[in-house]
């Protein structure tokens, strides 16, 4: 994709939504470390529904660790890989209280030594929480940079490197969430829906799906 179609893409996605948002729901940055760490592979809804209630129990690493793990897999039990993932947070907690007194970290590499906490989680929490231009690449974003053509590759770590070269000055922060939603809501793996994309004329993805089905195409 060209230098110029990139600026016009994300100048339509920022016309639409001005301000996009994480729609993990959390109170600090603590909680959000928490909530990305629970949300691999599960949706932000199902994360939303277990953390509701926990984060109004629990609000720093040092009430996590005085909750403990079988009282926080209790909370977190709909979400998949619980037991592991309530290993990972009571580690990771008990490290922040230990190595950074209480506080989340603001620089990848002290945040990926955390348990649980990959290049993609820490990509979030720096983006969402300090806005830094990061751009962390899950499966919506993997895929609508290869199907449009905007950073190509083969592992999410090739179209991260290629977002940072392409992706200009001014979207650099809001670029992760607007790629997310778009693929979440509209550019969806099964079935894109190109008959309503904003940026159907700039998208370079050859199966687009132009007519929205059960419509009769016109002849
Ligand atoms: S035109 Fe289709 S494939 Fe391209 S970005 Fe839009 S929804 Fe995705």
């Amino acid at each position: 994709m060209k230098k110029a179609d990139v600026f016009e893409f994300f100048r339509r996605l920022a016309e639409e939504n001005p301000d996009p948002q994480t729609e993990l729901e959390y109170g600090n940055v603590y909680q959000l470390l928490v909530a990305v760490v629970l949300s691999a592979q599960s949706t932000d809804v199902g994360v939303n529904k277990a953390t509701r209630a926990l984060f109004r129990e629990v609000k720093t690493p040092s009430e996590m660790i005085a909750l403990g793990e079988e009282e926080l897999k209790e909370h977190i039990k709909t979400i998949g890989l619980f037991n592991s993932k309530a290993k990972n947070v009571i580690a990771l907690s008990e490290i922040l209280e230990r190595e950074h007194g209480g506080e989340v970290p603001a620089d990848r590499d002290s945040l990926t030594a955390l348990p649980g906490v990959g290049r993609k989680t820490a990509n979030v929490v720096l983006n969402s929480a300090h806005g830094a231009e990061t751009f962390a690449v899950d499966t919506h974003i993997f895929r609508v940079c290869n199907r449009t053509g905007m950073a190509k590759g083969k592992t999410p770590l090739a179209v991260e490197l290629g977002l940072e070269k392409k992706v200009p000055g001014p979207f650099r922060v809001g670029a992760h969430h607007w790629l997310i939603l778009h693929g979440r809501y509209i550019c969806k793996a099964r079935m894109p829906e190109c008959w309503r994309c904003p940026v159907v004329d700039l998208c370079s993805f050859k199966a687009k799906v132009l007519e929205k089905p059960g419509r009769k195409a016109k002849s």
